[in-house]
């Protein structure tokens, strides 16, 4: 067993055992694939499921299944309960109040209704002013972002007339952060950032942000989808204005995310969606908005998968995110230190000895990503290959496409030195 040590923890990463016993809890890890056991290092894109949350979502849906928040009858306030306990779940998870929660259908849908909430702000209303992004305005993401904390904002940028700028990276994928104090000024409405990139697995000081961007007075939107799964997140202590995570990378089905605003923020900010749920009063000509979360979640909501990111939490947290999140860094480093050296890898990120999540992407000269990609699957090993919704950023570094493992509170060692194996072995037989 290994003992992580950082600045202020010592954790133990897992035993042999306990991983074992942590695996024997997802099934899909026994699949064969291509006449292989399968090693699964793609769950920065989507995660396994545990049996506790396959077994939450349909205990819910076989013995509670009702209309949430709408029927006086004894099921549907059941399942209400049920519902709104899973909202307290995640909230606690991510360190943030309960109704701070909003459920959407993913970190996507959580970014674009935020960047179309704010949108609407604009138009009008007491707090037009306080959110007001317009011509002069300046929004400042980074050019590390996933597409879905990127393009929302290009189009905000676009409705309203405001200006987009971005924190650079160098040649190795490191944020520029010595031309934040130029980017960040008074006329900075909104810093959207990742807190682990996707690609490089390189976790951003969202504390440089947070304290720039306040003191300018621009909100800060954290893209939590990287983090939320694999690091222990405290969201009131980062400070943070609204962040996105999706459930299906943290071991819940798809249908479901949150955006998480803070309670005066989403107070103050006007829906995006409108309809059923989300109302006090309606007439024909107007209508008056619950307070958050409600006024965010028009219509029905994605209740089962909802229950099911609160059992996923739960499993998290029995497991222990500071032992995953040390797991997970073992994995990385294995991965840094592997891929470098291998000769003709190109190593994505930081190197091999500095701080990364579990994750590792990388480049072959003269062998596509695709046919790398195709090789591994050969041997029953998934990862995932492309630009990972992240052109940008694979444009700076001078690529099209690149090959990504990404590891898991499951995964092992010995997956990774077969995934070596078979990077080497594609080398050579490409070469
Ligand atoms: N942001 C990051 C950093 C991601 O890795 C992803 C998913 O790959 C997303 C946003 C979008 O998440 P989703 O597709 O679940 O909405």
């Amino acid at each position: 067993r290994v003992t992580i040590s950082s600045p202020v923890t010592r954790v133990d990463t897992f035993t042999p055992q306990e991983l074992e016993r942590v695996r024997s809890d997802f099934p899909t890890l026994s699949t064969e694939v291509n006449g292989h056991s399968l090693t699964y290092l793609d769950s920065g894109a989507t995660s396994q499921k545990p049996l506790a949350v396959l077994d939450a979502e349909r205990r819910y849906l076989v013995t509670e299944n009702s209309a949430v928040h709408r029927g006086a009858h004894s099921l549907a306030a059941e399942a209400t309960e049920t519902f709104e306990n899973a909202r307290a779940t995640v909230a606690r998870f991510v360190g943030a109040g309960e109704d701070e929660i909003v459920w959407t259908s993913g970190a996507t849908a959580a970014l674009n209704l935020l960047a179309y909430s704010l949108s609407n702000a604009g138009s009008g209303g007491a707090d037009a002013e306080r959110f007001r992004v317009g011509p002069g305005d300046e929004i400042l993401v980074t050019e590390l972002e996933h597409h879905a904390n990127l393009i929302p904002w290009q189009q905000l940028a676009a409705r309203t007339g405001a200006t987009l700028r971005f924190v650079p990276i160098d040649d190795d994928g490191a944020l520029d952060l010595d031309d934040l104090d130029r980017l960040i000024t008074e006329r900075t409405k909104i810093v959207a950032v990742t807190h682990v990139s996707n690609v490089l697995g390189a976790v951003t000081p969202i504390e440089l942000f947070v304290a720039r961007a306040h003191a300018v007075g621009a909100l800060v939107v954290l893209d939590a989808c990287q983090s939320a799964p694999h690091l222990a997140l405290d969201l009131h202590a980062l400070d943070v204005d609204f962040a996105a995570f999706s459930g299906h990378k943290m071991l819940a089905p798809t249908g479901i995310g949150v955006l998480y605003g803070r309670r005066e923020l989403l107070n103050a900010l006007p829906p995006f969606l409108t309809g059923g749920s989300m109302i006090t009063t309606v007439t024909m000509e107007s209508a008056e908005f619950l307070p958050a979360p409600q006024r965010f979640e028009a219509g029905t909501q994605p209740v089962s998968q909802a229950i099911a990111l609160g059992a996923a939490v739960d499993y998290l947290s029995s497991v222990g995110m500071d032992r995953i999140a040390a797991h997970e860094e073992l994995l990385g480093q294995q991965l840094a230190e592997g891929l470098s050296a291998i000769d003709g890898v190109r190593l994505l990120g930081p190197a091999a000895g500095e701080r990364r999540t579990g994750l590792a992407s990388f480049a072959v000269a003269d062998i596509h990503a695709h046919d790398l990609g195709q090789f591994l699957d050969d041997r029953g090993i998934a990862v995932r290959v492309g630009h990972h919704c992240a052109q940008p950023l694979h444009r700076r570094l001078g690529l099209t496409s690149s090959t990504r493992a990404s590891t898991y509170l499951y995964s092992t060692e010995n997956e990774v030195d077969e995934f070596l194996s078979g990077v080497t072995d594609a080398i050579t037989f490409f070469g």
